[in-house]
């Protein structure tokens, strides 16, 4: 009777029997944002409370909220908010959202009134989240559940060495110094670093001169997983207009008249005031080369980056390649070193760039970038 009278009726109430969203048994998260400090997580349909277990594991401290008969509802849910919020699919019924932090907390977590489709979870004060939504990711889905673990504070110790400082200006040309120009770019590098959660040092943070075993002794008192040492190339005054661009090295003897060339303008100074003994060990130690391999990768990376942000505005930078010579100053080094020249100053339209806060911010980046770049495939390589 009914059946025959109303059979579209019956159909769709056929379809809503069976639809799983409206009696419960599915339900799908559909987007995840951080706002006001709180994690704000919304569903395509009321959130049963009773559906989610909350349970905190120690070392790292993190906070689980596992959310029964749940799916992540599409591209909109992101990878990870920041290092310390992460959400996946843990199994084909369950998404897991993680929030991690340094000491335990105790999260607040609720539905706010009248919105049974949301929940809010509280997150811990004075942590760096990223404060904003995001946008599609296209591979939302399968990424989610390969996701790693992403620490939020870094381990490995980076040393950034600025070249020259107090009488030894380095290159000077158009009135402009060398050693002004790198203490300003390795300040930028550091704090890029930072941000990333790495322990930076520096070797001079003001405009004094270094000795050589000054340089790479604090690289050894932090154990520094790398050692940057940052200068600026010149050349005589004929050649100023041909001579420009970026140049990646790595410490190893070398046959190449223009690295060798670079080298020794770079070590002079370096060398000035050390004996004949000390310049034996060291000259031993470059033909030993150690970490060479490690160190080409870093200077692979780092290069990499440096030139990708470089040109992201000024696409005629000049792309000098990763070198390697004998620079002293990575000598002694038991750890990978790159010394790179960031530009000529030497050359007009160059020196111009490499003096503006813009450019210096580029080659930042780019350097932070490719170290961070260098130490994860690092990492991933212990970890297999
Ligand atoms: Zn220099």
């Amino acid at each position: 009777m009914f059946k025959r009278k109303y059979p579209v009726l019956v159909f769709f109430m056929t379809l809503l029997l069976f639809s799983p969203s409206l009696f419960g048994a599915m339900n799908s998260m559909t987007r995840a944002i951080v706002k006001k400090g709180e994690l704000r997580l919304f569903f395509a349909h009321p959130l049963d409370q009773k559906k989610i277990r909350h349970f905190t594991l120690p070392n790292p401290h993190r906070e689980i909220y596992d959310f029964k008969d749940m799916r992540l509802g599409h591209s909109r849910v992101p990878l990870g908010l920041g290092n310390n919020v992460r959400i996946a699919q843990n199994n084909t019924n369950t998404v897991r959202v993680v929030i991690e932090s340094q000491k335990p907390f105790n999260p607040t977590a609720y539905q706010p009134l009248f919105s049974k489709d949301t929940y809010h979870i509280s997150l811990p004060k004075n942590s760096a989240y990223i404060q904003k939504d995001f946008t599609s990711n296209k591979h939302g889905y399968t990424k989610l559940q390969v996701q790693k673990t992403t620490p939020k504070r870094h381990t490995e110790v980076i040393v950034i060495d600025s070249g020259h400082g107090g009488h030894d200006s380095g290159a000077i040309a158009g009135g402009k110094r060398e050693k002004d120009l790198v203490l300003r770019i390795s300040r930028k590098v550091e704090k890029q670093l930072k941000k990333r959660g790495f322990p930076v040092f520096l070797t001079r943070s003001s405009d004094r001169f270094l000795k050589l075993h000054e340089r790479t002794r604090i690289a050894d008192r932090k154990d520094a997983k790398v050692f940057i040492s940052i200068h600026a190339n010149s050349i005589e005054k004929r050649k100023q207009d041909k001579m420009e661009g970026i140049e990646t090295f790595f410490l190893q003897n070398t046959r190449d008249e223009r690295s060798k060339r670079i080298a020794a303008r770079e070590n002079e100074a370096v060398l000035k005031g050390t004996d004949r003994v000390s310049k034996n060990v060291i000259i031993d130690s470059v033909l030993n080369g150690p970490k060479i391999v490690e160190s080409n990768k870093l200077a692979i990376d780092i290069h990499k980056r440096m030139m990708a942000n470089a040109r992201s505005l000024y696409r005629d930078v000049k792309d000098g390649g990763v070198r390697h010579a004998p620079f002293y100053v990575l000598v002694g080094a038991s750890r990978p070193s790159v010394l790179i020249e960031v530009g000529y100053i030497s050359h007009p339209k160059e020196r111009q760039r490499l003096f503006s806060a813009e450019y210096q911010n580029l080659l930042a980046k780019g350097i932070a970038e490719g170290i961070e770049n260098y130490l994860r495939n690092r990492r991933r390589e212990i970890d297999l």
